[in-house]
């Protein structure tokens, strides 16, 4: 029974799938598992080095709120190469992605107010509502991932939502924001009032050669907030640095709720992505060749395999359907598990959209990979 001590509110909210099932795999030392969002490759020499000259040039101080003005001004240059037109004073460092995207819906919801989210879509999204007694409406998507139009139309027209969640590039599906649909969501969050939240953590690895964000519209960037951060793009996942990017009053509001939730992110991480952003996009650029390569080779072996699944065109995650099996998806993953020692995540981990469909991180070497489908063709 648990503590009647925890509010409803915890009460409320599961630990994610993702680390229910990557606990599992623990009690099986010789799995392979595909179950995590963490890149193989280390640090970026130059990171490290930033760091460790930080440290011993004792830069180990609190930072203002917002965080250091050199890094913020290098993303403000970082993300016009995108398109993304952010001033220094509308950046704000943060803990991660995590701890951006709690801050963000912090400052933004009341109890009752209606948050669209993605089905399926990382769960984090939906637990921070529900911790804020935010109300949840899930939209959906085509086969080829495209936003089922008509759905979210209604829904908006029904429920009269508060905020929407976009996540491209996607975690589960890999897939990316395509000119169509953003043009398309452009509209409708002119003219509705909605706010747009848009995680892009993964916009270092998307794989088209043109990237498509929300925030590249001038007339509606006051209701559009985008959190990203380093975690994934310099594979720095343990130091926890991220940022949220916002106009000036709703800034305003994120800056508090991230300043009582954390007063700064680490001096040090926040040093290492300057020198990150500065001196190691080569890197990064390699990194993402790498993951085209891996996405290639897992791909062709499913379809080759008869899986059903579309090409990731972001990301480091592949989502492919295991309807025609007749087990549910966690019911295949434990399967998958016990016989052949793999490890991926059931695609209901992500909502009742990822029903039928299981995750494979591709953020692991070759020879993992290679094994481990090598495994799931003899399994089949
Ligand atoms: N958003 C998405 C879509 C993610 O997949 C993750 C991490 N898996 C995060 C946010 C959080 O990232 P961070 O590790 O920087 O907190």
């Amino acid at each position: 029974m648990g503590s009647s001590f925890l509010s409803d509110r915890v009460n409320s909210i599961e630990i994610s799938g993702i680390r229910k099932f990557s606990n599992k795999v623990s009690k099986y030392p010789d799995a392979i598992s595909l179950t995590l969002g963490q890149p193989d490759f280390n640090v970026p020499e130059k990171i490290k080095k930033a760091m460790i000259d930080a440290i011993n040039s004792n830069k180990t101080t609190y930072t203002t709120n917002a965080g250091i003005v050199e890094l913020r001004q290098e993303i403000s240059r970082y993300l016009k190469s995108m398109g993304i037109l952010y001033t220094e004073d509308e950046i704000c460092l943060t803990v991660g992605g995590s701890e951006g995207l709690m801050s963000v819906f912090s400052a933004l919801i009341n109890p009752g107010d209606k948050v669209l989210i993605p089905n399926p879509s990382y769960p984090a999204y939906e637990s921070c509502v529900k911790l804020l007694g935010g109300s949840i409406l899930n939209y959906k998507f085509n086969e080829d991932y495209s936003i089922d139009f008509d759905y979210l139309e209604d829904l908006i027209k029904k429920e009269n939502p508060k905020i929407m969640v976009l996540c491209y590039p996607c975690n589960p599906t890999g897939a990316v924001l395509s000119r169509n649909d953003r043009d398309k969501l452009h509209d409708i969050i002119d003219k509705n009032n909605v706010l747009v939240i848009s995680d892009e953590i993964y916009a270092s690895l998307c794989f088209e050669d043109e990237y498509y964000s929300m925030a590249q519209f001038d007339d509606i960037k006051d209701k559009v907030i985008v959190v990203s951060g380093f975690s994934k793009m310099f594979s720095m996942t343990g130091l926890r640095i991220g940022y949220v990017c916002a106009k000036n009053d709703i800034m305003s509001g994120i800056v508090k709720s991230h300043a009582y939730n954390v007063t700064c992110t680490s001096s040090i991480a926040q040093w290492g992505a300057y020198a990150g952003l500065r001196s190691c996009l080569s890197n990064v650029e390699y990194m993402k060749r790498e993951f085209i390569k891996r996405r290639d080779f897992v791909y062709n072996e499913l379809i080759n395999m008869g899986f059903k699944t579309n090409l990731p065109k972001g990301a480091f995650y592949i989502f492919p359907s295991i309807k025609k099996f007749s087990l549910s998806s966690e019911e295949f993953c434990e399967r998958l598990l016990k016989e052949t020692r793999v490890a991926v995540v059931p695609g209901s981990a992500f909502g009742s959209g990822g029903e039928g469909y299981i995750r494979i991180s591709y953020a692991y070497s070759m020879d993992e990979l290679r094994e481990s489908l090598h495994r799931i063709k003899k399994l089949l």
